[in-house]
């Protein structure tokens, strides 16, 4: 891991020519890590669940074309063997509490980035986090991500004073999720950027190379050229307050 990372990437891997497009414009635009869930868990049953097994094969392959490590969130640790090449497991906020889960990952040799629950406190956060360290794997990742509140305008609450918070009590790596944590894609960039500013260790963006048609997520989902714009302006935020 880097001293700041961006991870970009679909909200879910579609196919394989989608994220592979996906892999390479975001590579271009300056990201540093690939996102893409093969695996979704949906509130509605309706919804795209995502590819499954394929879906982790063809984040694999946007891997090997883009030279990016890979992200992918799992819920299930049954489905571990299917993550063999994926470097960082992504515990989803509707996870953060599945303490089997946490105790199955906390044996396994990969950095976890755990999400914030939607309705969970930091101190919440940092037991679970204590379950995967407990068991053996030091190699966390904290990721803020929105919090349910009363307000309706955004999906979530993004909870920026979060991340000065954790970094207070832990010394886990904080990143955070402005996608997620607005629901909104003229908010992302603005939340990202506040983000870099209150110290954050990485930004986690969900991009798609045609934003309006993406299977989950649309209406969060920003171009690739948003993406360039936030990693010019956020190194420039990085360094004008942590660098000398
Ligand atoms: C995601 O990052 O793909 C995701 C589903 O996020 P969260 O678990 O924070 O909702
Ligand atoms: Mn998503």
């Amino acid at each position: 891991m880097k001293d700041f990372e961006i991870i970009a990437g679909p909200c879910s891997v579609e196919s394989e020519k989608q994220i592979i497009e996906i892999a390479l414009a975001v590579k271009e635009a300056g990201a540093t890590f690939l996102r893409g869930s093969a695996f979704k868990l949906r509130t509605c049953p309706d919804s795209f669940q995502g590819l499954g097994p394929d879906g982790i094969k063809f984040l694999i392959k946007a891997k090997e074309e883009s030279g990016l490590p890979v992200i992918s969130e799992i819920s299930d640790v049954r489905l571990i063997d299917l993550y063999q090449d994926v470097d960082v497991l992504q515990v989803g906020e509707r996870s953060m509490q599945n303490t089997d889960l946490l105790k199955e990952l906390s044996k396994v040799d990969k950095p976890i980035l755990l999400k914030r629950g939607r309705a969970c406190t930091i101190e919440e956060l940092l037991y679970s986090a204590q379950y995967l360290t407990d068991g053996g794997n030091k190699n966390v990742i904290l990721c803020e991500r929105g919090i349910r509140t009363f307000e309706t305008a955004t999906r979530n609450t993004m909870d920026i004073s979060a991340i000065g918070a954790l970094h207070a009590l832990c010394n886990f790596k904080v990143f955070a999720d402005p996608s997620h944590g607005t629901g909104r894609r003229d908010l992302v960039e603005s939340m990202a950027l506040a983000a870099v500013a209150a110290g954050a260790d990485g930004i986690m963006l969900e991009v798609h190379n045609n934003p309006d048609k993406a299977y989950s997520d649309a209406m969060q989902a920003i171009t690739p050229e948003t993406l360039k714009s936030i990693v010019k302006k956020a190194l420039k935020i990085r360094k004008a307050i942590f660098e000398d």
